[in-house]
């Protein structure tokens, strides 16, 4: 089942674009405005495209530079007029994409294939558009898999892992109220046992989206809270059983243990059930992100990405990276700090959010 799908349909999610876009603005201006600046209607009318030649540079390094053989119109307005994709123009994008957060590979990947798809073209800051679109949507093609699995008929297990502060906490209450509105019988194991605080928030969450809450006493072992809250899930046939977990990132070998822990108690007692392992990822804190990923995915079967706090933040180009990089998709965004600040995160329109 997706869960978006028939909401969406129905209108659920209302105005999800116009949030979407207005969350992603920010990221659209350093990424893609910055990039591709508006032209003037009335100078995309007087242009014409120039003929570009890609010539290997004197000094003989891996960058071509491109010059153009015209540059007639360069006085004229932008995205419908010719480009000199020149070795600054190259340069410029790059450090834009960079900031942007893309990661350096796949900035990398990206300059190369534009100058492979640029050489020798005549090209307008519309191609450059394109060309951009085209490579962002092949980039989110590469982990295809964006939907988050909730299957009927068994139970599922959605493990929530991440640094703390990333929105675990607050990114369970948004799922479970969107699977209680669905009508799912929703069990949350409070696996951050660590922080009381951390307990009595999800208390309220549980409380507010109508779920049921398992909590030991604080400072109990959290992979007791897993083994007893899978017991309790298949005893009473709950459909799904969402796992907070801490994110003492500081105590690395220590959370480390403690998860692989949790992920053993889930193999052995949990054979047969839907297993999602979602790392939760702070948008604001960019490349860091990759990094993480990686940590966590030595220990946990990660399945997805929650990309969290892309309201407001101009480093949604971490998207890109993840997809690019990790071959983990991102399954989930988080948009705001309310309970409906939750949307799947859907290829396409996140493409169209930043090209509108
Ligand atoms: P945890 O430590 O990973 O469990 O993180 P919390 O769920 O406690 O969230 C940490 C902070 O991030 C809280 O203040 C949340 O309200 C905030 N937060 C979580 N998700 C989002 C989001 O999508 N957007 C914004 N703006 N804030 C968020
Ligand atoms: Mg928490």
């Amino acid at each position: 089942m997706s869960l978006s799908s028939n909401h969406k349909a129905k209108g659920f999610w209302g105005n999800t674009f116009t949030k979407l876009k207005s969350a992603l603005s920010k990221t659209k201006e350093v990424m893609v405005d910055s990039v591709i600046p508006e032209a003037e209607p009335e100078q995309i009318s007087q242009l014409t495209p120039v003929l570009v030649e890609i010539t290997e540079s004197s000094d003989n390094q891996s960058l071509s530079s491109i010059n153009a053989i015209s540059s007639s119109s360069q006085n004229t307005g932008w995205l419908g007029r010719a480009v000199t994709i020149d070795a600054d123009f190259l340069d410029d994008l790059e450090d834009k994409l960079i900031k942007a957060d893309l990661g350096l590979n796949t900035v990398d990947t990206l300059m190369e294939h534009l100058r492979q798809t640029a050489k020798s073209k005549a090209w307008t800051g519309n191609d450059v558009q394109s060309f951009l679109k085209d490579e962002f949507s092949k980039m989110l093609a590469t982990a295809p898999d964006y939907k988050l699995r909730i299957e009927d008929g068994k139970l599922n297990i959605i493990l929530v892992v991440g640094v703390n502060g990333t929105g675990k906490t607050t990114t369970i209450g948004k799922i479970c109220r969107r699977l209680q509105k669905a009508s799912k019988k929703v069990l949350i194991a409070a696996g951050d046992t660590f922080r009381a605080a951390a307990e009595s928030q999800l208390e309220i969450w549980a409380q507010r989206s109508n779920c049921d809450l398992l909590r030991l006493a604080s400072g109990s072992d959290p992979a007791a809270v897993v083994f007893q809250s899978i017991k309790k899930a298949k005893d009473e046939q709950y459909d799904v059983l969402v796992i907070d977990t801490a994110g003492r990132l500081h105590n690395k070998a220590n959370l480390m243990a403690e998860l692989s822990k949790i992920q053993s108690v889930i193999d052995k007692n949990a054979n047969g059930a839907n297993f999602e392992a979602l790392l939760v990822l702070d948008a604001t804190t960019g490349q860091n992100g990759i990094q993480q990923a990686r940590l966590f995915s030595e220990v946990c079967p990660l399945t997805g990405v929650v990309l969290t706090k892309l309201d407001g933040s101009a480093k949604g180009g971490i998207v890109f990276g993840v997809a690019n990089e990790l071959k983990i998709p991102v399954k989930l965004i988080g948009l705001g700090e309310k309970v409906d600040d939750l949307q799947d995160f859907e290829p396409e329109l996140f493409i169209e959010a930043l090209f509108d």
